[in-house]
């Protein structure tokens, strides 16, 4: 059990350093982001707690497909920030309006 959380939060680290080294997070949400990143989510006051979950989780990590409202995997939600489906529903859409090779 202990290791299967362990995976988790290196996918969830993967994901935070991408935000971190992005756009798109304010300054305030990167700087807890980063935070979270360095000495764990544990190491939060309440109110970076907060700042966590509405600007950072909320947006990039905790995600519902748009198209089957499933909860998009840590390892697929990178992909779902541009079109907000998850890799299933992005394919099946991607291949519904693929353009033929030319
Ligand atoms: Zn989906």
């Amino acid at each position: 059990m202990s290791a299967e959380q362990g995976k988790g939060d290196e996918e969830l680290n993967d994901v935070l350093r991408e935000l971190v080294d992005g756009d798109q997070l304010d300054k305030t949400a990167k700087g807890v982001a980063r935070q979270v990143l360095t000495r764990g989510e544990r190491s939060l006051s309440p109110k970076q707690e907060w700042v966590f979950n509405t600007q950072v989780r909320a947006k990039y990590i905790d995600r519902a497909c748009r198209l089957c409202e499933d909860l998009i995997p840590i390892t697929e939600v990178e992909q779902s920030w541009g079109n907000d489906l998850c890799a299933n529903c992005a394919r099946i859409l991607g291949e519904q309006t693929s353009e033929p090779p030319s």
